[in-house]
């Protein structure tokens, strides 16, 4: 293909290419073991961390790879293409939320720590009766003396199992209903008393994430580790951040429709019935020529709304249709690919199978899409 993304350059493309070797080499040859133990391998973060793929768009002075978001889309894409679902998505998120919000003492206190994989990052804002509608999140944390006192339970948590560090949502003024009462605090959770995480949750695709509840029974954790100057900012502060995530999510969706076409393209070439291979049936190749069109016009407004990003430009709609758009298309993508890889495509050894249990949740999760389409009807 002639296309090139316009947000990519030559040192760019070098870290890609590193990325992409460390991850066939270190990581893609464990993905059954990480499904079947449903996480990654306990030193999966620290090699990760030495190959420079956590935090690459940090600034070096906290320990980040003192990259831009290209940096952070070349992880994810290089990730997706392998199959490999670690994590480190959410583990950046967590790094944005303190580089923004976070003191000066915060940010060297943590965030070298996560560029080296040290503290893995979660963050904690799903609960069980509160997952779109954020403003009903019931976890409370009491200010006594020097502490927050907190209580409660999160939900679908990933990274839940390993994190050293939770970004966690809780309501610091319960006379408050709604989102000012809502806080971030971000609490370590070595050696914690009264914190607790669930079992590993029983899930229908990336199984080799890890995803569990997390438990709060009178943590304490010291009043500092509030985010930002003052309470009640936490509502606000993750409208500001999801968009970050949305935009990850995006780049992921992208890059597995693309992945999907390219091996489908394959199998087709090779499989044969009716004494020839499967591209020579008309409609293998009106499918897989409509895939190729959807994932093309996809990779185009990515790329637009990642340089619009780069650039401080991209507003919350476009985020929203990114975030919408693409993993719907990325879902009927796969879903096409995989019918054209007939009963081998429902055989989970067969890398398409997985890609359709493995997209089917980026249509719901960080603001499920239907959550997008109210985000973007609110700019009409
Ligand atoms: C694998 C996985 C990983 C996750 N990781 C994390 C994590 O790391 N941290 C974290 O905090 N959360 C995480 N989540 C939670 C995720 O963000 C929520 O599942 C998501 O926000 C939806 O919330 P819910 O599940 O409570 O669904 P609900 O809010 O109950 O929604 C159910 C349905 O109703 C629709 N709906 C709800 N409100 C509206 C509305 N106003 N208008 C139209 N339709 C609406 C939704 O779109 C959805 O279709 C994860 C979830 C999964 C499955």
């Amino acid at each position: 293909m002639n296309y090139q993304s316009a947000w990519s350059n030559d040192a760019v493309r070098m870290f890609r290419e590193s990325a992409r070797a460390f991850i066939a080499n270190e990581f893609a040859p464990h993905q059954a073991r990480w499904r079947a133990q449903h996480g990654p391998d306990p030193d999966a973060w620290l090699k990760a961390g030495r190959a420079g793929l956590l935090l690459s768009d940090v600034p070096e002075a906290y320990g980040g790879g003192g990259g831009t978001f290209a940096h952070e889309a070349v992880v994810l894409e290089e990730l997706t293409r392998a199959g490999v679902h670690f994590g480190s998505q959410v583990h950046t998120t967590v790094a944005h939320y303190i580089l923004a919000y976070g003191t000066e003492e915060q940010k060297r206190r943590w965030l070298p720590r996560m560029g080296r994989g040290e503290l893995p990052g979660a963050i904690a804002l799903s609960e069980p009766g509160a997952g779109s509608d954020l403003q009903a999140i019931k976890t409370t944390a009491r200010r006594e003396g020097e502490h927050y006192v907190i209580n409660g339970s999160k939900t679908f948590i990933t990274n839940g199992t390993r994190a050293g560090l939770v970004c966690l949502a809780a309501k610091t003024n319960p006379q408050v209903t709604g989102m000012r009462g809502l806080s971030l605090i971000v609490v370590e959770t070595a050696k914690l008393e009264g914190y607790r995480t669930g079992r590993a949750l029983e899930k229908l695709g990336m199984q080799q994430q890890d995803t569990c509840e997390l438990f709060f029974d009178s943590v304490h954790v010291p009043a500092e580790n509030l985010l930002g100057a003052v309470e009640g900012r936490g509502f606000a502060q993750m409208m500001e951040q999801l968009p970050y995530e949305r935009l990850q999510i995006a780049v992921g969706a992208v890059a597995m429709a693309e992945q999907a076409v390219e091996i489908t393209t394959r199998y087709v070439k090779e499989r044969k019935a009716f004494g020839k291979p499967l591209i020579d049936l008309q409609n293998t190749r009106f499918k897989l020529a409509e895939c190729k069109t959807r994932a093309q016009i996809g990779r185009v407004f990515l790329d637009s709304c990642i340089e619009r990003f780069l650039a401080g430009k991209l507003d919350e709609a476009s985020t929203a249709m990114a975030k919408y758009w693409l993993t719907e298309t990325q879902c009927r993508i796969v879903d096409e690919c995989l019918q054209l890889h007939g009963g081998y495509g429902y055989m989970t050894e067969y890398p398409i199978a997985r890609m359709w249990a493995d997209a089917r949740v980026q249509r719901i999760y960080a603001g499920s899409n239907e959550i997008m389409k109210e985000l973007i009807a609110w700019s009409l």
